[in-house]
């Protein structure tokens, strides 16, 4: 049923509540898993991202977009989302989070969590596992899932050069250290190099070093595998692994005979048996990544040597990460489409819901309004519905001259009376500070159900959401996602702002798709 896909608050009594946007958990795109750091958004199967800022999950998405770009960065998301950790028969896997009240299966969907910087973390990569006890199944060949600790908002200069580590480049890199985490192939040791420093610093001895001086010092086998030094020395064709990598997926692979055994003496079911079975056969055709091979394809300077922070002190530079368009999985995002089936559905239901579009989706080519897609879209839903169609000023319109602003008005009108074929005067509204004025104040003030569309960023839109709502009408609002630059709107207190609104019984916001249908507490 086509209600099914909106989301309905009346569940909003038996759901947690909500920290971030819309919507309960549904287990799959995001996971409650009760924890203070926040739900989990889906980002690709197996890779989630645990934060409360908007702003922080469409940055990640945009770099998934980029990594998925390249040949490599696809090999790096396909490895991490379908290798997972495997157990010993008849023992426990890790697991990223106790299974409070969920069930295992859930819970065995996460492989890495990607969350912002904290206490210190910056660019690190970790085992995330609930209990110590399966610290050795990161290196044994089992697997633990990991968590990454990433910032988009700073990225590193490499040192000695004027040039700054693109996101994309660092976030491959963590998911190469988390592929390797979730393998149990985690290189342990350190490995002597030797190599020119470009800048000052110290050595673990407490030795300080100058600029150019040759430096000896033992680096972590692990940063030699992500950064992919063999690979830049030349050393290795690109299209071999390291003997690193291939001992570490020996020993993955050397797990299959004690389950071998195991289904022989029928300890374990043939299932259980053939899920590890097809998961250690996955590394047959692994092919070799790392960050040298994704900085080649994407055409950027590939470092020469991995410098540990603590040997020298690195600088960072804000990032200019635009937020692209995230096109994926979750319903925290807005959609970048009019739901036309659910706003037709309501329009039929309720013959006399005015429509309210924002002017924020009114976008403009050397200064003249366009009307994309989405908007005549809902002029002719509107229309062939009679329905009254009312604009609302949005963040943006006070800005624009006197004429501008009459040009934005003209256009929306002239597009309905050619749609209806008849004369129609629209009527504007706007929030002043505490009320709802304008000429479409009547149609507004009449309406027992009223439809909003507008922006995903939209504070006036937002405003006049909770002034409609609380008034107890019935509303339905459509938000529709536009790639823009970080911005107020996204801030976390606005986005709560968004989130309280939707737990209001009168209030529905238009979700990203169809939810399960197990779900009773949706409706519309
Ligand atoms: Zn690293």
């Amino acid at each position: 049923m086509k209600i099914l896909s909106a989301i309905g608050l009346l569940c909003l009594a038996t759901c947690v509540q909500a920290s971030l946007y819309f919507g309960p958990p549904d287990g799959e795109n995001i996971i409650d898993v009760a924890d203070q750091g926040g739900y989990l958004f889906k980002v690709e199967k197996g890779i989630y991202i645990q934060t409360d800022s908007e702003e922080f999950l469409l940055g990640i998405s945009t770099l998934f977009e980029n990594l998925k770009h390249t040949r490599t960065g696809k090999a790096i998301i396909k490895q991490v989302s379908h290798y997972h950790p495997l157990s010993l028969p008849q023992g426990d896997r890790a697991l990223a989070f106790k299974s409070l009240g969920q069930n295992a299966a859930t819970m065995e969907k996460i492989h890495v969590v990607i969350r912002p910087s904290q206490s210190g973390k910056q660019f690190v990569t970790e085992p995330l596992i609930t209990s110590s006890r399966f610290m050795g199944h990161q290196s044994n060949g089992l697997g633990v899932p990991a968590a990454i600790y990433f910032d988009i908002e700073n990225t590193v200069m490499l040192p000695g050069l004027d040039v700054a580590i693109d996101p994309t480049i660092a976030l491959g890199h963590e998911l190469i250290h988390a592929r390797d985490y979730l393998t149990g192939g985690l290189p342990v040791g350190t490995q002597p190099v030797r190599h020119r420093a470009p800048i000052p610093g110290m050595n673990h001895q407490g030795e300080a070093f100058t600029e150019g001086e040759v430096v000896e010092f033992n680096l972590m086998r692990r940063e030699i595998e992500a950064t992919g030094l063999a690979y830049q020395k030349g050393n290795l064709s690109l299209k071999t692994l390291t003997t690193t990598r291939e001992a570490a997926i020996d020993r993955r692979q050397s797990i299959i005979s004690v389950w071998e055994q195991a289904i022989k003496e029928h300890r374990v079911s043939k299932a259980e048996y053939s899920r590890i079975k097809t998961n250690i056969q996955l590394l047959k055709s692994e092919m070799p990544v790392s960050e040298y091979h994704l900085s080649m394809e994407l055409g950027a300077h590939a470092r020469d040597m991995y410098w540990p922070g603590s040997m020298i002190s690195y600088t960072s530079t804000p990032t200019n990460i635009t937020l692209k368009q995230a096109k994926q999985s979750s319903y925290s995002l807005s959609r970048s489409s009019l739901n036309t089936s659910i706003i037709s559905d309501v329009l039929s239901r309720s013959p006399k819901s005015p429509m309210l579009i924002s002017t924020s989706l009114i976008e403009r080519k050397n200064g003249f309004p366009k009307l994309d897609k989405v908007l005549r879209t809902a002029l002719e839903l509107a229309a062939k519905s009679e329905q009254h169609v009312v604009l609302v000023k949005g963040d943006e319109f006070s800005s624009l001259s006197e004429f501008e602003q009459q040009l934005t008005i003209i256009t929306i009108e002239k597009a309905l009376v050619s749609i209806r074929k008849n004369q129609y005067a629209l009527t504007v509204i706007e929030m002043n500070a505490s009320e709802i004025i304008g000429t479409g104040l009547e149609i507004v003030t009449k309406a027992n159900q009223i439809i909003l569309l507008s922006t995903h960023h939209d504070l006036s839109s937002l405003a006049i959401s909770e002034y409609i709502s609380a008034g107890g009408k019935r509303l339905v609002v459509n938000r529709i996602s536009r790639s823009i630059l970080p911005s107020e709107s996204l801030l976390y207190p606005n986005r709560l702002r968004w989130s309280t609104l939707a737990e209001q019984d009168n209030v529905t916001l238009v979700a990203n798709s169809a939810l399960p249908k197990s779900k009773k507490c949706w409706s519309l």
